[in-house]
């Protein structure tokens, strides 16, 4: 499933159609997850003023104060083309005016498009309730402290709360828990002050790291261009069960945490 990295870079490589006219809305007839609350067809002659990201979304802004946010879902693509040969599950397409296609292919229909009026994005009910973003300084050490008093969840589970943080899902916390030498099985409340500042300092490293190389792939995810990430290649713990630790030499263990698989080193993860 795409993430916050694989997202982001999905952003950045369509953010140069910024400046570009629609002159023609493709919709398939196939339902996805939501229906979207305002006429697709209204975007024609919208120009796009920017696009940006929050959480997993993206939000392409367009002129006429309409947003458009585009869910990837658990397979979803989004990828510029010079042409549009619609494929079996393109269910989505925006046609510009210098010929270009921005296409959204999903073909597990678990994504959307919603467009809403600009003014009401952060009511949407997708993203009104989202915690902050990992790299942004809102997520920093009181804060996290203050949102873990009292948690009897593990840290693991707690982290990959969207009300809490945004984007840090099952891939990144795997990576920030044994970068900061954390237990993913301890009490989120247990967490000491030096631990907590370490597992924020992690998450922001690996996050930032996974952005720079365009994301992890590890299913069927490619950039905006077709490419593949690289961040797969740097995994330390993450699918690395009965491997060697890479620092100790100790097994690599798997246990299920609220149905998503961890991977940790009991030695060096404490
Ligand atoms: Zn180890």
């Amino acid at each position: 499933m795409p993430e916050l990295p694989e997202v982001e870079t999905v952003r950045r490589g369509i953010a140069n159609l910024a400046g570009n006219k629609v002159s023609k809305i493709f919709r398939s007839d196939k339902k996805m997850r939501i229906e979207s609350t305002l006429d697709l067809q209204s975007l024609k002659n919208a120009k796009i003023t920017e696009i940006s990201r929050r959480a997993r979304y993206l939000i392409i802004h367009f002129d006429n104060q309409k947003s458009l946010i585009i869910h990837l879902g658990m397979s979803g693509k989004v990828t510029v083309k010079n042409d549009f040969e619609k494929l079996k599950h393109d269910h989505f397409a925006l046609e510009f005016l210098d010929g270009k296609y921005l296409i959204l292919n999903d073909a597990r229909r678990f994504g959307f498009v919603d467009l809403v009026a600009t003014k009401n994005l952060e009511k949407h009910k997708m993203l009104s309730k989202l915690g902050p973003e990992p790299l942004s300084q809102e997520f920093e050490f009181d804060y996290l402290k203050s949102q873990l008093h009292g948690k009897n969840m593990n840290i693991k589970t707690t982290m990959m709360d969207n009300e809490i943080v945004v984007g840090v899902g099952n891939i990144y916390i795997n990576e920030s828990l044994f970068d900061s030498k954390i237990s993913p099985t301890r009490q989120a409340s247990s967490i000491k002050d030096s631990e907590l500042k370490k597992l924020i300092a992690s998450i922001k490293k690996i996050i930032q790291n996974a952005i720079d190389l365009g994301g992890s792939s590890i299913s069927d995810y490619v950039t905006a261009s077709g490419d593949l990430g690289n961040f797969q290649n740097t995994f330390k713990v993450y699918g690395r069960d009965k491997l060697q630790c890479l620092s100790c030499k100790n097994l690599i263990q798997k246990i299920k945490q609220n149905g998503r698989s961890s991977f940790y080193c009991s030695t060096c993860q404490k």
